[in-house]
């Protein structure tokens, strides 16, 4: 089934698929689309998204991630050689408490110009005694 078949009637990002909803498109292809976010947190914010709506990056198949991770990596060269930008942040959240507000998979790149461009993507490290890192490690190793 073909992502114009398949989507969810209140999604901003399957309207923007389906041109139903304009937006300013850097990179397109069959399966992917990025565009310009309209609240940019930096000159050249880009939002990478597949075409077919999945809730988040959970839920994405393996050769559709790889291909989303492809195009962000070639936006990501286009914003240092074109932008000037000297660091990047490609990131993408996952459930509202981790800041995702459209629920529809998408990979943010990020541009950032200098020390002093404003935002603080930054966390505070917690105390090291607080974790059992081995039993931490081993739980994640033993479930994927
Ligand atoms: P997140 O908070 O990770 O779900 O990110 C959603 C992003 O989508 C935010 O940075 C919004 O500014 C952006 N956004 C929402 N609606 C649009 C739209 N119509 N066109 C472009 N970007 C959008
Ligand atoms: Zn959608």
């Amino acid at each position: 089934m073909s992502f114009e078949e398949h989507y969810q009637e209140n999604c901003i990002f399957c309207k923007i698929a389906r041109g139903e909803v304009p937006c300013l498109k850097v990179y397109e292809d069959q399966e992917i689309l990025a565009f310009l976010d309209t609240s940019p947190a930096s000159k050249g914010h880009t939002l990478v998204i597949t075409k077919e709506h999945f809730d988040s990056m959970l839920n994405v198949p393996e050769d559709l991630l790889a291909k989303t991770f492809r195009v962000a990596q070639k936006i990501a060269q286009a914003l240092e050689t074109k932008l000037g930008a000297k660091g990047i942040n490609i990131l993408t959240n996952i459930h509202e408490i981790a800041g995702q507000s459209v629920h529809h998979f998408h990979v943010h790149i990020i541009p950032r110009y200098g020390p002093n461009d404003g935002l603080k993507l930054e966390c505070t490290p917690l105390k090291l005694e607080k974790f059992n890192l081995p039993v931490i490690a081993n739980d994640i190793k033993s479930s994927i």
